[in-house]
C-alpha cells in the first residue's frame, strides 16, 4: 500500500494576515504544481489568516490546502471566542489540527476533547490531523510505544468505523516541538509503526493501510529525507520551518 505523503506546515500563532499573503505567494512560486502529484501539502495558519490564504489559492487555483490550527466541539452557540467546524468548511478548509500538545498544555485538553473535535470536523467534512505525543519523563522511562497508543485510543474514542478511515495521526514528540532535538528515524518509526498496528485493532487492517501517520518535531529540509523513508511515517507536521517559504518549499520537494 503506498501513502502519499502529507506535508503540514504549522504557523502556529506567527503571521498576520498580510504576512500569511506574502508566506503563501513565495510558498506557489517555491514548489511548482508538478511536485503535487507526489506530495500533499497544507498550511495551518491562524484564523485570522485563513480568509486570506483561500482568496489566493482560490484566484490562483493553487494546489496547496489549507486547514486550522484548532476548531470547537460544536457548531455554534455561547462559546465565546471558539471557531466551529461549519465556519472553517465555509473557508474550504481541508484539514483541522486537533490535541496540539500546546493546546492539550495551555488549553488543559484532555484525550475526551481531542476525540470529539475530531469527530465534529469530520461532521463537516474536515480531516482532523489528531495529534499524540510523549513527553521527556516518559521517553527516559521507556514507557512511550504504551503512553501513545493510550493517548490514541482516547483521542479516537467515540469514531465510527467510517470516521476512522478519514482521520491523519501526528505523532509528535513533546521533547522534540521546537526544541531542535528531532527524534531519530528509528524511534519516529517505532512510534508511528505502534500507531499503525493499534489502528489495524481499532478500525481494520485496511484503515490502517490507508491511514496516514506523520510525524512532527523540529523537521527541517536537513532530516526530513531520513524520517519519511520510514516504512510508517507518511510525511511530516513542521512548525517553525514552515515559516519561511524556501526551506518549507525544499522540505516538501524532498518529501
Ligand atoms: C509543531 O508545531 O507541531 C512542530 C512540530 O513544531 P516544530 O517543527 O517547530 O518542532
Amino acid at each position: 500500500m503506498t501513502r502519499k505523503p502529507l506535508i503540514a506546515g504549522n504557523w502556529k500563532m506567527n503571521m498576520n494576515h498580510l504576512e500569511s499573503i506574502a508566506l503563501v505567494q513565495k510558498i506557489a512560486f517555491a514548489l511548482p504544481e508538478k511536485y503535487y502529484a507526489k506530495v500533499d501539502v497544507t498550511v495551518i495558519p491562524p484564523f485570522t489568516d485563513l480568509r486570506s490564504v483561500q482568496q489566493i489559492v482560490d484566484s490562483d487555483k493553487l494546489k496547496l490546502r489549507y486547514g486550522a490550527q484548532d476548531m470547537s466541539e460544536h457548531d455554534s452557540g455561547a462559546y465565546t471566542g471558539d471557531i466551529s467546524g461549519p465556519m472553517l468548511a465555509k473557508l474550504g478548509c481541508t484539514f483541522v489540527v486537533v490535541g496540539h500538545s500546546e493546546r492539550r498544555t495551555y488549553h488543559y485538553e484532555d484525550d475526551a476533547v481531542v476525540a470529539r473535535k475530531a469527530k465534529a470536523a469530520l461532521k463537516h467534512g474536515i480531516t482532523p490531523i489528531i495529534c499524540i505525543g510523549e513527553g521527556l519523563d516518559i521517553r527516559e522511562a521507556g514507557d512511550h510505544v504504551d503512553y501513545n497508543i493510550n493517548q490514541l485510543r482516547g483521542s479516537l474514542d467515540g469514531l465510527t468505523q467510517k470516521e476512522l478511515a478519514k482521520i491523519v495521526i501526528a505523532y509528535e514528540p513533546v521533547w522534540a516541538i521546537g526544541t531542535g532535538k528531532v527524534a531519530s528515524a528509528a524511534d519516529a518509526q517505532e512510534v508511528c509503526a505502534a500507531i499503525r498496528s493499534e489502528l489495524s485493532r481499532i478500525a481494520s487492517p485496511e484503515t490502517a493501510a490507508k491511514t496516514r501517520v506523520l510525524y512532527g518535531g523540529s523537521v527541517t529540509s536537513k532530516n526530513i529525507a531520513s524520517i519519511v523513508a520510514e516504512s510508517d511515517v507518511d510525511g511530516a507536521l513542521v512548525g517553525g520551518a514552515s515559516l519561511k517559504s524556501d526551506e518549507f518549499a525544499q522540505l516538501c520537494a524532498v518529501a
